[in-house]
Formats: structure tokens, C-alpha cells, sequence
């Protein structure tokens, strides 16, 4: 199966899920029982939300991301989404990349903590390949954010790889290091299952205000004085569970990352710096080239139809190469320069030698006219 998370040059395309599922529980944050449904998406939809069937589609993009403490929520026209990391990190784990989310309230269920419960979800809806490719994002030059002892950073790199340290004074956690080139295999194993963390001497202030009302022992390992009150899935889970909280926050990007993220007590705040930071280094290109990202391009658009205006403008320029105006139709279908330059070529063995009086008598201002309304109409690439 194609991997995202496994970055190779090899034409990877777009998966979805094959049918509808769904799965209740309580929201982490806000106590409240919710139901959340996956349903297939179109080709380069990208992750998109709702609340309810009519709602508001909510992009997963980090233009959608309203705040980042303690929890990745989305939003728009004040409908507000929160703690969407888990679902993120399961749908990019198994390279799901266009899904349809509707939620019934404002929060994901908790599940159990970790993105177990969603992986668990996607694959009994099965994966589906699509037509369209995958777009990767290649770091360009090292990225970072954040500092004193709380950072993050990417550095180019042939495939996707987190090399992360976890830091904490107090002795259940310590000092937790790990690097890994993620595969499916081990995401499913070994990254999925780590659970979300808190500590019981912060209950009380989190609960006061507003915070963590559904937090049990049933999606939180909870950490008291000396150990945890419900024990631990891996010995070094909480570094797990911040790994597989930066898979799900970076899933934000929209495509296959090669670059290695290094991060050192990092959380969803760093982590969505460093999603902005990407966004602008890859945006370095916005000045001069239409960037397409997943759902839309990340620099507007100056005609709705400035793609087809820019390949017109192409030919416009290719055809000039036959030394004057031209009275003819041109028809064509998805062709480029090397086309337009077989037209060309084509053009001249037909009119012989007699081209370019051919050509001058049949002058017709409408291609100069044209060119002089279409040369706003920008390059294009995608990310
Ligand atoms: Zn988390």
C-alpha cells in the first residue's frame, strides 16, 4: 500500500475510505457525549469537517486553526471544532487523505486517548485509492520555532523521520528520547495506541476552568506522586503520545511530508508554528507561481479560470515563433509546449515557402488583443 508517512518518489496517489462508519463517546474537554461519522471524499478535497449535516465545511488546513492550547481546534463563522490531533494523526498514519468528518457537537469523542479508536475506525471503512496523486512538501532549508529549552524544527531530508525528547522534572515521566522513520506498521503498533497524559495535581484547575470535563481514567493516564493511577501501554508512552499529537498537528499541511522534524518538549502551540513556518517557506514561491495546495491555492486566484487563461497565453507565445498574425482557430485539449511547438512545425510545412507572405496577409489584430488580456495570468505548480 502506498504510504505517505514513508516518503519515496515513487507516484503515490490520494486514498479515502470506502464506506461510512461512525463512533460515539465523550469529549475530552468538554464532557459531552458526541458522535462523530467518516464518510468518503472526493479526490483533493483534503480532510474537511462539519458539525451536523448542513454545517459549515471546515477545511483541516491551518488556515482553519483558531486555537492551538491543549488541544488543535478548527473553526469558522463561529462554529468551533476541538481536539481533532487524534483523527488527524490516524487519518495520516494510514494515509487517508480525503475524508469527509461530521461531528455532532464541538469536540471529537476522547475515545480512549490516543488515536487507537480512530485507526481502528478507517481501517473497518476500508482504504481506498484514488486517481489523483499525492502532492509531497519538500522542506526547502531548516525551519524551526520556539526556544529555551521548548522547540521545534525541520530539517530537509529523503523521507519523513521525528526525532523528539520529552523532558519533564517529574519522575514517572523524566527524560523520554525516541527517533523514528515512521511506517503503517509501526504507527499502528507502536504510536497510535500512546495515550494522553495528565497529572492529577492539575485536575482541579483544569476542571475550574472549563477544561479536561471529560478527562477519566478511561482516556487519560493520569499521574499522581509516584506513578500513574492506570498504568502504561509502553514505557515511554508519554513521548509517544507527543509524536503522535505533531503526526496529527503537521497532517494540517495536507500532504506527505520529507523532511525531519526534531522538537524537544514541543506541544500543539510549537507544533502549529511550525505549520505556519512551513506554509510560509513553501509560500517563498507564492510571488511568482500559482501554488495549489489541497483545497484550494494558497495565493487566490486573478481569473477563476486563470489556469486554462495562463495554458492560452502559453501557446500564444509558442505560436509567435511563425513570424506574424494568424487567421485560423486554434482548438486544443490539454497540450503544452512541446504540442504548441509540433503545431508550429506543422503550420510551416503546410504554408511552404510561401509562409510568411501567407501569414502577413492574413493579419488579424484578435491574437495581439488576446495576448494583452490574458498576460496577467500567472504560472502554475503545486506544492
Ligand atoms: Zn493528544
Amino acid at each position: 500500500m502506498a504510504l505517505p508517512l514513508l516518503f519515496s518518489d515513487a507516484v503515490m496517489r490520494q486514498h479515502t475510505i470506502r464506506k461510512a462508519v461512525s463512533l460515539e463517546g465523550v469529549g475530552l474537554h468538554s464532557g459531552k457525549t458526541v458522535r462523530v461519522m467518516l464518510a468518503p471524499a472526493p479526490a483533493d478535497s483534503g480532510i474537511v469537517f462539519r458539525v451536523g449535516e448542513r454545517g459549515d465545511a471546515i477545511p483541516a488546513v491551518p488556515e482553519s486553526v483558531v486555537d492551538s492550547h491543549y488541544a488543535t481546534t478548527i473553526g469558522k463563522n463561529g462554529t468551533r471544532i476541538q481536539t481533532i490531533e487524534h483523527l488527524m494523526a490516524a487519518a495520516s498514519g494510514l494515509g487517508i487523505d480525503n475524508l469527509e468528518v461530521r461531528v455532532d457537537g464541538t469536540e471529537l469523542p476522547a475515545a480512549d486517548g490516543s488515536a487507537k479508536p480512530f485507526v481502528q475506525m478507517m481501517l473497518a471503512a476500508g482504504r481506498m485509492p484514488q486517481s489523483a496523486r499525492l502532492r509531497p512538501i519538500r522542506i526547502p532549508h531548516p525551519i524551526g520555532a520556539g526556544g529555551n529549552g521548548r522547540w521545534i524544527q525541520i530539517v530537509p531530508a529523503e523521507t519523513f523521520r521525528i526525532s523528539y525528547t520529552l523532558d519533564n522534572e517529574h519522575p514517572v515521566i523524566g527524560t523520554q528520547v525516541l527517533s523514528w522513520t515512521p511506517t503503517e506498521e509501526s504507527f499502528v503498533a507502536e504510536y497510535a495506541p500512546a495515550r494522553t497524559y495528565g497529572f492529577l495535581k492539575d485536575l482541579g484547575f483544569l476542571r475550574k476552568s472549563g477544561r479536561a470535563l471529560g478527562g477519566s481514567l478511561d482516556n487519560t493516564i493520569v499521574i499522581g506522586k509516584t506513578a500513574t493511577l492506570n498504568g502504561l501501554r509502553y514505557s515511554d508512552e508519554f513521548v509517544r503520545h507527543k509524536v503522535l499529537d505533531l503526526i496529527g498537528d503537521l497532517a494540517l499541511l495536507g500532504g506527505p511530508i520529507a523532511g525531519h522534524v526534531i522538537a524537544r518538549n514541543a506541544g500543539h502551540a510549537l507544533n502549529f508554528e511550525l505549520v505556519v513556518a512551513i506554509q510560509r517557506a513553501l509560500g517563498l514561491a507564492l510571488d511568482n507561481t500559482i501554488v495549489i495546495g489541497k483545497t484550494a491555492t494558497l495565493n487566490g486566484l486573478r481569473y477563476r479560470d486563470e489556469f486554462v487563461r495562463h495554458k492560452v497565453l502559453d501557446l500564444i507565445g509558442d505560436l509567435a515563433l511563425l513570424g506574424g498574425p494568424i487567421a485560423g482557430h486554434v482548438i486544443a485539449r490539454n497540450a503544452g509546449h512541446a504540442l504548441n511547438f509540433e503545431l508550429v512545425v506543422a503550420i510551416q510545412r503546410a504554408l511552404g515557402l510561401d509562409r510568411r507572405a501567407a501569414l502577413r496577409a492574413a493579419a488579424v489584430s484578435a491574437v495581439k488583443e488576446a495576448a494583452e488580456a490574458l498576460v496577467p495570468a500567472r504560472r502554475l505548480a503545486t506544492t
